[in-house]
């Protein structure tokens, strides 16, 4: 049990340093492939600088090369992704198969998809739309009721369509509707609607924090997706817990 921890920690960082690659890449329209490089002084990185946290830290938040600040967001992006699987393996406890394979994935792409909408408020097609062909096929082949799985995708996709329609896309966008659509594969009912309703008002709860705060404007647009993500991501975890808090919902 202790292993697999450990080995889900290792995992976690490893998949948050890629996913670090793929946040500044994907946006500046850029392949994966090739070295990495500082982003101050253009300076080839090694591989001991690229550890995934241990570099940061015995580099103390700086280039090797010209000392610029490392952005702080590398080490956080590392730390979330591992505490996300450490904590889906210590608490979940599942048996390995494909479903442990699924569902981590599932969490993967949800980390990868909070970040995108937080630092860039998007949510890229090229991550969510693979993922949504997957777990279509994943709930017709694997799942007891695809249908009930499809309902909930199709319902909850609806309300945020309605929501994008009518608000014009100005508090949320398209990005939300199709991650609304694959919270209802990857969760089915009726806890894909918890996890939408917890992301919705968590997030409302933050934006009229940080509007009575001064922090935020009323035109500023809040990451929904990245509450959206946090939700199902919390979903998946305690899925065992707060499955019977959703009686009221049958
Ligand atoms: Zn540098």
């Amino acid at each position: 049990m202790i292993l697999l921890i450990i080995l889900a920690v290792l995992g976690g960082l490893i998949y948050g340093s890629f996913l670090n690659v793929l946040l500044w890449r994907l946006p500046e329209g850029k392949g994966i492939g090739g070295r990495s490089h500082c982003r101050a002084c253009h300076h080839q990185l090694a591989w001991y600088d690229l550890i995934p946290v241990l570099s940061f830290i015995i580099l103390r938040g700086r280039c090797r090369y010209c000392h610029t600040t490392i952005h702080i967001r590398y080490p956080i992006v590392e730390i979330s992704t591992a505490i996300v699987l450490a904590f889906f393996f210590a608490l979940r406890q599942p048996p390995l198969g494909l479903e442990s394979v699924v569902t981590v994935f599932a969490l993967l792409v949800l980390v990868s998809l909070l970040f995108f909408d937080l630092f860039y408020l998007i949510l890229p097609d090229i991550i969510l739309l693979p993922t949504i062909v997957i777990f279509t096929i994943y709930d017709i082949t694997k799942t007891q009721n695809p249908l009930s799985y499809f309902l909930t995708a199709l319902l909850s996709a609806s309300f945020f369509a309605i929501l994008y329609a009518v608000s014009k896309g100005k508090n949320l966008g398209f990005g939300d509707v199709k991650l609304a659509l694959l919270i209802g594969l990857i969760l089915c009912y009726p806890l894909g609607f918890l996890a939408i309703i917890g992301g919705v008002w968590s997030a409302t709860i933050v934006a009229v924090i940080l509007l009575i705060l001064g922090r935020v404007g009323l035109k500023d647009k809040i990451p929904l997706g990245s509450f959206l993500a946090i939700s199902t991501i919390i979903s998946v975890i305690f899925y065992h817990e707060i499955l019977p808090l959703t009686t009221f919902f049958r």
